[in-house]
């Protein structure tokens, strides 16, 4: 173990040319507290946290004082914000201290976000709040937990400053950890001013960091964009598949590595409603629940045609084709696991689409229908589930289905229904109980931060005291609005 304050940092980005990046130092913050420091993930990565020395922790967490070895960096990008190209951005709110290598050698951007203002700021006060820096924290975890490719989250300080969205809120700190910080935006960026060598440094330092065994590739700019396709269609049908929206799925939140990033206004869904938005400034519905896979391809669009100069406008256009496969792949895997299926058969396809459409027209939970689908053995005895249909004779038309499909498979029961406890969880990290946990840590008390935290590592396993947790989200709890200001 190492502790925080003896971490070999480096901060690799600093050797890219000057127009990658402006060395900013972090604007101090006044009367910062501590939140949370997210014990597991600091263990796994082999840092230690002094205990002695709580102080060391919120100074270092909230850019008071540096620690050994960090070099903060504002990165440059741009990106599609809501199909609009967008050319000044970057990071306005954030800075990249360094780069560790945990004891696995994998290698962790250190990122500090809520920092205070870039030259990419714009209008903007460089803060992230106490609401915002909680709603990423937890749902980067949850994702982690579930399994699915994550930025992971490391601490939270807080601070008494006061910071202006649509009310009167607090600023507050979040150190947030990812393979990498880069975005499609970064490649738009050298594309758009029309810097091919910085487009080809950006590539070769991707795959230096992320993709080293491409590195004596001949073409292995293609192998890159073909990786961050594949990555991101996979990763899309992993979301759709637990029910997770992304608010704001810009292209400078889209990560080349195909990891989740930048929770903003996001959701898991609670009744299944296809057509769910989650973000209350997308009028248009653009990042809907049922869009996301074709945004999805739309995103990696942009990225081809901005590694184009590198790879030529033919080859980068072909990659593409790789999405949809990768995406059907992946879905299929997904949903069919949820189900219980372990053979493929053409007709499952049918079997899935009419169980959607059944969930949406009947306006029943996600996560509680395919948790307690786990307990289905057969049209005759079908358990809990079928009471969740307000129309239950829908339902039993689709079970007589399910239960003829479920004999050809040649598993016992019991290990179909073991195997289906660990794709469907019991617990899902709702908005309703992320806005319990900011109504209490606004008032001081960050209890239910770690409550939450605890639940959402063992998503798939019944936890003591975690029961409240596993029921229907309140009335006033479904379907929240959530703010795109964070
Ligand atoms: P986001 O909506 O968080 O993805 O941010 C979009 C862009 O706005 C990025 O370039 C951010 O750095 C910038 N940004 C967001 N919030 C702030 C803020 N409070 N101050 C400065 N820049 C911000
Ligand atoms: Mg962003």
């Amino acid at each position: 173990m190492s502790r925080l304050d003896s971490l070999n940092f480096d901060n690799t980005y600093t050797r890219l040319p000057t127009n990658f990046y402006r060395r900013v130092m972090p604007t101090p913050i006044k009367k910062p507290h501590h939140v949370h420091w997210n014990t597991a993930l600091a263990n796994s990565l082999g840092i230690e946290l002094p205990v002695d020395d709580l102080q060391l922790l919120i100074d270092a967490s909230t850019g008071n004082a540096l620690l050994p070895g960090s070099d903060p960096i504002a990165m440059k990008y741009t990106g599609h914000q809501f199909g609009i190209f967008n050319p000044e951005l970057g990071d306005g709110r954030g800075l990249l201290l360094g780069e560790i290598i945990d004891p696995q050698q994998q290698r962790w951007d250190i990122h500090l976000k809520g920092a205070g203002q870039t030259p990419y700021s714009r209008q903007g006060d460089g803060r992230a709040v106490l609401r915002s820096t909680i709603r990423e924290y937890l749902c980067s975890e949850a994702m982690h937990g579930l399994g699915i490719p994550t930025t992971r989250a490391l601490n939270i300080s807080g601070s008494r400053e006061p910071v202006y969205r649509e009310r009167v809120e607090t600023a507050a700190t979040l150190l947030r950890l990812a393979k990498t910080h880069i975005r499609f935006g970064h490649f738009e960026y050298f594309a758009s001013i029309r810097d091919n060598n910085g487009l080809e440094a950006l590539a070769n330092y991707t795959i230096d960091q992320l993709f080293p065994e491409y590195g004596d590739a001949r073409d292995k700019h293609e192998l890159l964009l073909k990786a961050a396709i594949e990555r991101t269609a996979r990763l899309i049908a992993q979301w759709q598949s637990i029910g997770f929206c992304h608010g704001v799925m810009n292209t400078d939140n889209m990560s080349i590595a195909g990891d989740t990033f930048d929770y903003g206004p996001f959701a898991f869904l609670d009744d299944f409603k296809a057509d769910y938005i989650c973000n209350h400034s997308d009028y248009q519905g653009r990042y809907a629940f049922n869009q996301q896979p074709g945004i999805g391809f739309w995103n990696t669009r942009c990225l081809a045609s901005a590694m184009a100069p590198l790879i030529g406008a033919k080859k980068s256009e072909d990659l593409l084709a790789c999405y949809e496969p990768a995406f059907h792949q992946q879905i299929q895997k997904e949903l069919s696991a949820k189900l219980g299926l372990a053979l493929h058969e053409e007709q499952d396809n049918l079997l899935i689409r009419d169980l959607l459409q059944l969930l949406h027209s009947q306006k029943v939970d996600y996560t509680i229908f395919f948790r307690q689908l786990c307990d289905f053995h057969s049209e005759d005895d079908p358990g809990k589930v079928r009471d969740l249909f307000p129309d239950r004779n829908l339902f039993d038309k689709w079970a007589r289905r399910y239960t003829h499909r479920l004999l050809r498979e040649n598993i016992a029961a019991d290990a179909r229904q073991q195997a289906m406890r660990t794709k469907n969880p019991l617990y899902i990290l709702r908005n309703y109980m992320l806005q319990q946990a900011i109504d209490e840590a606004e008032k001081g008390d960050f209890a239910m931060i770690d409550t939450l935290l605890t639940m959402v590592r063992s998503p798939f396993t019944g936890q003591e005291e975690m029961e409240r947790y596993a029921g229907f989200p309140p009335d006033w709890g479904k379907h929240m609005e959530i703010s795109c200001s964070s």
